[in-house]
């Protein structure tokens, strides 16, 4: 039996993760509710405007729930806004986040002229370069010495693990590139 997988969907890009997911032989659940964790081995945290985020999730227990969920062995992939709340340290300006990952982030990173593209990414252990978009992406500036780097981008960490936490600085869902999410799912198995 396939791992059971969810993707937050308080707000931003849940369906597209979700759909990615499905592609992948997934069957992932839109996770509304804190008391939906329970039995979840993986959850996405979509991109989408983290200080939104933040605000939808003083409704429930949400970080005392998250961080259990990560201290009882579930997986965490965040992406984009995502990266930004699972990071120890948020930047550029400073606020809350769930500290899962040894590193901190800079909000809203690369400026007005560039603030939105489209790349390809090699990725360790991906066979083929992964298409992927940047959206008023942030950046890591600085990673502890646990977190492993997966991609780069113009020498910058975009694409980060530390353990059973994953972050990714872009969108991997909306390109139709779905090595990403097939890799997270084998790394849950
Ligand atoms: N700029 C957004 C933030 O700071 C993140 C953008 C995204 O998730 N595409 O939350």
């Amino acid at each position: 039996m396939s791992a059971s997988v969810g993707v937050l969907a308080l707000q931003g890009d849940y369906e597209a993760h979700a759909k990615a997911l499905a592609r992948c032989g997934a069957s992932p659940l839109e996770i509304r509710r804190v008391a939906q964790l329970d039995g979840l081995a993986g959850l996405v945290i979509p991109g989408g405007e983290s200080t939104t985020l933040l605000n939808l999730m003083r409704d429930e227990p949400w970080f005392e729930a998250l961080r259990a969920f990560d201290a009882r062995g579930g997986s965490v992939f965040g992406t984009c806004a995502g990266a930004i709340l699972v990071s120890r340290e948020v930047r550029h300006p400073a606020q809350d986040s769930l500290a899962l990952l040894d590193a901190t982030i800079e909000r809203n990173a690369y400026g007005r002229q560039v603030d939105s593209f489209e790349t390809e990414l090699a990725v360790a252990g991906l066979a083929a370069p992964l298409g992927v978009a940047f959206i008023r992406a942030p950046r890591f500036v600085a990673l502890g010495p646990g977190v492993e780097v997966l991609a780069t981008h113009a020498d910058a960490p975009v694409l980060v693990r530390e353990g059973r936490v994953v972050a990714a600085t872009f969108h991997p869902e909306i390109t139709g590139a779905d090595g990403l999410h097939a890799w997270w799912l084998r790394t849950l198995s």
